[in-house]
Parts: C-alpha cells; structure tokens; sequence
C-alpha cells in the first residue's frame, strides 16, 4: 500500500468538493460506476490527453493521428476476437441476487457479511461461472431485428486497424510508423469499481505501431521505455511505478510480449498501461474477415509483408486517478510560509502537488481586498494572461482560504494583487510547492509564469518508503 497520507476516499472526497468529478445522473439516485466531470476534472483530463497528444504528434514525426467511430461494423468485433473471448467469467448470489467476477472474489466483500468474500458468508449460494460478454450490444437503424445489432468499441484500437489502408494512402508513411487515437470506450464490466479506476465507460489513448516484422523487438523494448518515462516526466514518483512484464500464462496466444506500467494506486498495485508486441494478428484477421489485404509494399526492397504491431493502451482516466492519488499532499504551513497575516500560519492545507503542465489553473488572480480598485488591477491582470495560460479571478473570502482553495485544486502559481499593486504595478507570485513569494512587474507576469510552466518538474514529495 502507499505509505503516504492519501486513501482512495480522501481523492474522492477532495473530487466532489471541489469539482472534479461526481458520480452521474446523481439527483437519480446514480448509475453504477460511471462518473461525470466537472469544471477542473474536465481540464485536468485534458491536460493528461494533451500531453499524450504532445507526446505521439508534436514530439514525433512517425504518428499520425485518428477518430474513429464509436458503433463501427460488428464484423470488426468478429474478426478481433471481441465477440468470443472478450468475457469475464460471473457468478450470481441465489440468496442476495449480487453478481461477482469468479475471479476476484478474494477481493470482494459479501454484501450480506462484508467481512467476508461472496461465497464465504453463512448464507451465500453461488451459481457455477459463465462466460459474460463485456461489450454493450445496441441496435443500428429503425429495425430491431438482429441484422442492426451493433456494439459500442470496448476499445479504441480495432478503429486503427480497419483503417490501416486509408491511412497509409493517405499519410505518406511507410513502417516503422503509427496512428494514435484517444476516445471513448465502453465494457459492461461486472464488478467495477474504486472511483474512476474502473468504469463502464471511460476514455482510451492508444497508439499502434506497425514495424517490419524483424524490427518488432525492439520496438517492443522502446515503447515499454518510452511510455514508462512519460509518466515520470509528468511527475509521478518513480518508487510507485514499475514495469510488469506478463507471465507466459497471461499472454493472448498472439502476443509474444506484453508489460504493464503499473502504479501503487490505495488499492494496491494496478494497471495503468499495457504495453504489447501483438505480432500480425490484427492485421490478419481483419484481412481475412473484410477481403481487403493490409499489407505493406516496399517499393525498395520489393518486398511485401504485413506489418508486425506494438500497440501502447493507456486509459486517460485511470491516468488521471494517478496523477491525483501522487500529487495528493496534506501539511502544516508555517508562519514563514503563510504569506502573512490571515493566510494560515499553522493551518493544515490539502495540496494537489500536479504537475504544473497537468494543474486545471495555471494561475488564479487574487486581489487582496475588495476595494481600493485591487478587484478593477487584478482584472487587468486576468486579461493579461488570457491566450497565454489558464487562470481564473477569485475574490471571495479571506486570502488564506482562497490560498486553500487554489492548493486543493493544484494551483502552481497564486499572483495577488495588493496596495503596493496600485503604486508600482507589481503583483506577489505565490509558488504552491514551496510557498515562497516574488514582485514581478504585471507587465513581465505572463513571459514569466509561461517560462515557469516550460520548466522541468520533480515532485516535491518524498519518495515513496
Ligand atoms: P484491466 O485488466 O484493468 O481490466 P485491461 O488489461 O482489460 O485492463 P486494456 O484492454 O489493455 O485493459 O486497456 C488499456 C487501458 O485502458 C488500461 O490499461 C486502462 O488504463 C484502461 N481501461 C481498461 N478498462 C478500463 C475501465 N473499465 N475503466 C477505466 N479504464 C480502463
């Protein structure tokens, strides 16, 4: 378990008060295990994508990028395998009418005997395991019979697949080369819970990278690199990463390597990404279910293959869950740090130690007081770094709790307006990591704050015991 101050209940807690994320359609009494963003959630997300985005397109020049549809051609789920395999195995309580996954009842809590796992408690009768397919069938088209039956993708990466051909017309690549897409999944998953770790639907960021079949080792042994360090670039201690390599027994027949960036999650260590050498199996299967070869011609060699494939998965909300939980921080602020009077000098703060390139706000404008034309300075300020950064105007309540307010939502940089503000046109630059506070000139804030934001970061946390 992690060693520090953070449980699973105190990111859900700090989520609902501040606006992350709230279960769904809560005024009706919720929906299991789907979640909706709020205001920060939704920038902080899309900070996480972003910086995926960055790191496939902008860094790079051998991805390309897609968007695929969610209901695609149900011979695509045929053809990968989804329609047979993609089950888990379930079991049903005769007495109380809960389901369970067969394999994670060790895990589980009987809900009648919460001390014990199902099966275990004095009256639990449970049914023999079936296989239970994960994906959400609907129907396309007025009719419902069953030629519209269709699925929501439980994954974004068949999408990548089935249009291998029109991308390499279109994009001018050749292998070594990958298309990357970030969307919507959905998987009607049985036991699904802690927060937003597990969802029914939630959001994927996959890349696949097709390679002439002798370079697919070491492409394989890259990107398991590659995507390891992008979550240290990002701040996420590296005591509570690691790379786990699948067992032989755990490995889909086509796979002949697969890792997973695991993370010390509240609950243990838990996937954050899979990493797999999938060989030509998508490829092939699409080619025979469609007719369409999906192949590769090399015009210099003369020489035709289907390309082999390493396929990065990351989930954006399961990535996001971790940036929480490492940026999670509770601590006394010292007189020396509190920024003077009424600010909290011995006061506990919680803190989102982000990343400052991850923070929902980049910087939030505080006038001092309400009065004395600080509130008119301080909206002059805000429009200042309007297309330069994030920020936002606050200007209720006491500095200090506004301070509080800003670290609860991960606020790198606190800019406050005060009376010296109306004399000589500064502002003070509150640094949410080490508290300390600089005069920078108004008119040199946004070159400054944006030089700030470009540089490298270490969390200032302790490294994980
Ligand atoms: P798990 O073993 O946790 O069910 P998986 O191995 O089935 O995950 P993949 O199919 O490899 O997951 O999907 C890639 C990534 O998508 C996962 O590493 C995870 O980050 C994310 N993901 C998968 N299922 C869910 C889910 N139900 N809720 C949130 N994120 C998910």
């Amino acid at each position: 378990m992690a060693s520090d101050v953070v449980t699973m209940e105190k990111i859900v807690a700090l989520c609902k008060r501040r606006g992350f994320v709230f279960p769904t359609s809560e005024i009706y009494g919720g929906q299991g295990s789907t979640y909706d963003y709020g205001h920060y959630g939704v920038l902080l997300k899309r900070n996480v994508k972003e910086e995926w985005w960055r790191a496939m397109l902008q860094d790079r020049d051998d991805i390309v990028a897609l968007d695929s549809a969610i209901i695609q051609h149900p011979r695509t789920w045929e053809a990968s395998g989804h329609l047979s395999n993609f089950t888990d195995p379930l079991v049903d309580c005769r007495t109380c009418g809960a389901r369970f996954r067969a394999d994670h009842l060790p895990e589980l809590e009987c809900p009648r005997k919460p001390s014990k796992p199902p099966g275990e408690g004095p009256e639990c009768d449970l049914t023999q395991a079936r296989q239970f397919n994960l994906m959400f069938e609907t129907t396309v088209g007025p009719v419902r019979d069953s030629g519209s039956v269709a699925y929501l993708r439980p994954e974004t990466a068949q999408g990548i697949f089935v249009n291998f051909k029109n991308v390499l017309q279109f994009s001018r690549k050749r292998p070594p080369f990958g298309i990357a897409q970030v969307g919507k999944s959905f998987r009607n998953e049985i036991t699904a819970r802690n927060f937003i770790f597990r969802t029914r639907e939630f959001e994927q960021m996959e890349m696949e990278f097709f390679v002439p079949p002798a370079e697919a080792g070491d492409w394989y042994a890259f990107w398991r690199r590659v995507r390891f360090d992008w979550y240290v670039e990002l701040g996420i201690r590296e005591g509570n990463l690691r790379l786990r390599d699948h067992d032989p027994d755990e490995l889909s027949h086509y796979s002949s390597g697969t890792a997973d960036v695991e993370y010390l999650f509240p609950i243990g260590w838990s996937e954050l990404e899979g990493i797999a050498n999938r060989g030509d199996f998508d490829l092939t299967q699409h080619s025979e279910f469609s007719g369409e070869k999906l192949e590769y011609f090399d015009q210099a060699t003369k020489e035709r293959y289907v390309p082999h494939v390493i396929e990065p998965a990351a989930g954006a909300d399961r990535a996001t869950l971790a940036f929480l939980v490492d940026a999670y921080d509770e601590e006394e602020i010292t007189e020396a740090a509190s920024g003077g009077p009424g600010a909290g000098a011995g006061e506990q703060r919680t803190v989102l130690k982000l990343h400052p390139r991850l923070a929902p706000v980049k910087a939030a404008v505080l006038p001092l007081v309400r009065k004395d034309g600080q509130p008119e300075l301080a909206r002059e300020v805000v429009a200042a770094l309007r297309g330069v950064l994030q920020s936002e105007y606050d200007e209720g309540g006491s500095i200090g709790r506004r301070y509080r307010r800003q670290d609860e939502i991960g606020t790198p940089y606190c800019v406050t307006v005060d009376h010296q503000s109306l004399e000589d046109r500064t502002v003070t630059v509150r640094d949410r990591d080490t508290l300390a506070q600089e005069r920078v000139a108004i008119d040199a804030l946004p070159a400054e704050l944006a030089g700030r934001l470009a540089r490298p970061w270490r969390s200032p946390k302790p490294p994980p015991a």
